[in-house]
């Protein structure tokens, strides 16, 4: 097994872009052993995520030089995962993904240390994210996503001209498959778009016209939508189709083959009816692979200084062929979660009940069941039931006064939001001015103090 020695070859390929300068280096870059030994002492990285491409980052990362790891997921190993899940072995079915990703990266490169974290990302307190350097997102879940976003953006503070303050910000680094499809991102919150302002990169799922299903179908997965959505129903009234239900897919295929060969459409199978279906796409070992790859070497970058950045999302396409690019996209100057913060004002003597009630009404925020959270504070909290009634009496009390009497200051509060009519959980930052309070100057705005 591994020995505890590091091998003078280890860091060979590390050092040529650590060791020496080059016309493509950052701006502060300072190469030298210095710097190679401070990245492995001093940078600290979570990878969020420890599936498919989660494993992958985790070795990549382990094998650029970065000594500080944790990794955080909640789900545990299933069979169907082995086939490029590699960090795991049939024995290991049933154990937290987290725990056995870390155990075998540390087992196969020495001297890097993995904290494993078994449990969902909301579960962590917020500033349990902040005490890293970046944060490296291996998520297939938008709303996962979007949340880790929102708490790396929570960070980002502005000083008074409304420029994000460089010391606050906390890089990350997202890579997401799908298929042979990928994309890999940097997120510099304040300088670059954050998830939340290029949100429509991620459409709602196309469906296939009903009309194309019901007289002009070309493929065969518009003759098993037809059979899914338009001939259950009429055979089934009442009985809605279960996909988990293996006599419901078989009675889709059956329908499906009988359309097909009606219109001479070759390619129905059944696992292909379960794939249409369930809206399954097939996970790629080798797509993982290269975008974890290329995510990696942006937390080399951004870590080290040692080249600029990608500016700033990559798309990979390996469906015909292999096509890559780079395309810059813009920051949302409005973000509601990027941006400075949206600017609330209140009378001194409004209480915490009544302003929970104002992100209510509020027009841009739709906020319900709001908790509120100040400087690391929870002020109030709607679960769970515990800090519920630990943090109820504030409700009566002027939120002024909860904020220590400041003429202004940030808030963080979450809750539920309505988005297409979606039920989200969400967290926003607020900017909150008490009027008529004296005080207040430039000079303490937006998060400084
Ligand atoms: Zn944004």
């Amino acid at each position: 097994m591994a020995s505890s020695a590091v091998q003078p070859s280890r860091s060979r390929d590390l050092d040529k872009l650590l060791l020496r300068s080059g016309n493509l280096v950052g701006e502060n870059f300072e190469p030298g052993p210095q710097l190679r030994d401070d990245l492995r002492e001093y940078v600290r990285i979570l990878v969020v995520g420890a599936g498919g491409l989660g494993c992958e980052l985790l070795k990549d990362l382990a094998l650029s030089g970065f000594k500080n790891l944790e990794v955080i997921d909640m789900d545990r190993i299933e069979v169907t995962n082995l086939n490029r899940q590699f960090l795991f072995r049939l024995e290991d079915v049933g154990k937290p993904k987290a725990e056995v990703a870390a155990k075998r990266v540390m087992e196969r490169v020495s001297g890097v240390n993995i904290v494993p974290h078994f449990c969902r990302i909301e579960d962590k307190e917020i500033d349990f994210y902040n005490d890293f350097s970046i944060i490296v997102l291996g998520l297939d879940s938008i709303e996962a996503r979007s949340y880790i976003n929102a708490v790396a953006c929570g960070f980002l503070e502005y000083d008074s001209g409304d420029n994000p303050r460089e010391e606050t910000m906390k890089p990350i680094v997202d890579g997401g498959t799908e298929g042979f499809k990928g994309h890999a991102r940097v997120i510099l919150p304040g300088t670059t778009p954050c998830f939340e302002c290029t949100i429509w990169l991620f459409p709602p799922q196309v469906k296939f016209p009903l009309c194309t299903l019901a007289e002009t179908p070309r493929t065969a997965a518009h003759c098993i939508e037809y059979a899914h959505l338009i001939k259950w129903d009429e055979a089934h009234s009442g009985v809605s189709f279960d996909p988990d239900d293996p006599e419901h897919m078989k009675w889709v295929y059956d329908e499906a083959l009988k359309r097909a060969e009606l219109f001479g459409i070759p390619g129905v199978t059944y696992s292909l009816t379960q794939g249409v279906v369930k809206n399954i796409i097939p996970a790629i070992a080798s797509t993982n692979a290269i975008i974890s790859a290329a995510c990696a070497l942006e937390t080399l970058k951004i870590a080290s200084g040692c080249s600029k950045t990608l500016s700033n999302y990559l798309s990979y396409n390996g469906v015909e062929g292999l096509h890559i690019k780079v395309t810059e996209f813009e920051k949302d100057k409005d973000c509601l979660v990027c941006g400075p913060g949206i600017l609330i004002e209140l009378d001194a003597s409004v209480t915490l009940q009544k302003f929970i009630d104002l992100l209510d009404e509020h027009s841009v925020l739709h906020l319900s069941k709001a908790s509120v959270t100040h400087r690391g504070k929870n002020l109030y909290m709607q679960a769970p039931p515990v800090l519920e009634e630990m943090t109820r009496s504030n409700l009566s009390l002027p939120l002024f006064e909860l904020m220590g009497k400041v003429p202004k200051d940030i808030l963080h509060v979450t809750g539920i939001a309505i988005k297409d009519d979606k039920k989200t959980s969400c967290l926003r930052k607020l900017r909150i001015v008490f009027k008529g309070v004296d005080g207040v100057t430039d000079m303490d705005m937006a998060g400084g103090a």
